[in-house]
């Protein structure tokens, strides 16, 4: 038996296995915070570091928050946000969680690349897609 016979094979079983999947996208997890009750207030522990990871400024996602939660709040030191009104980790990460689908996550692409850009018209903003190009229009 010759050795070229031989690689032949083995040439053939590579072939044969199935190609490596090259889609490397992993899927894009919204931050979890960690909230603190402290009587009749709620502070978000971890607010910044989770904006961050969204790429978007604390201002502009504690705006979503006291606008969906219905209460005024602030940002304090140490990258907390305090919000007042007593609300349990749930709720608090299911409106960030909201945030992300509608203003951070294309509904294209489903990828976090994106940034918000003004319309020019007053109130008007969209989601700009850096991965796939498409613009969408946000509500506010
Ligand atoms: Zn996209």
């Amino acid at each position: 038996m010759s050795n070229y016979n031989y690689e032949a094979l083995l040439d053939n079983l590579y072939a044969k296995l199935p190609k490596k999947n090259t889609f490397t996208g992993e899927r894009f997890e919204c931050p979890i915070v960690e909230v603190l009750n402290q009587g009749s207030k709620t502070i978000v522990k971890n607010f910044e570091n989770a904006c961050s990871k969204l790429r978007r400024k604390p201002e502009e996602v504690s705006k979503f928050l006291f606008k969906e939660l219905a209460v005024p709040g602030e940002l304090q030191q140490g990258g907390r946000l305090l919000l007042h009104g007593k609300f349990r980790d749930k709720q608090v990460n299911e409106k960030l969680n909201l945030y992300c689908k509608t203003q951070v996550l294309c509904s294209q692409c489903g990828k976090p690349d994106t940034h918000l850009q003004s319309t020019g018209e007053r109130h008007g903003k969209v989601l700009k897609c850096e991965a796939c190009g498409a613009v969408n229009p946000v509500r506010e």
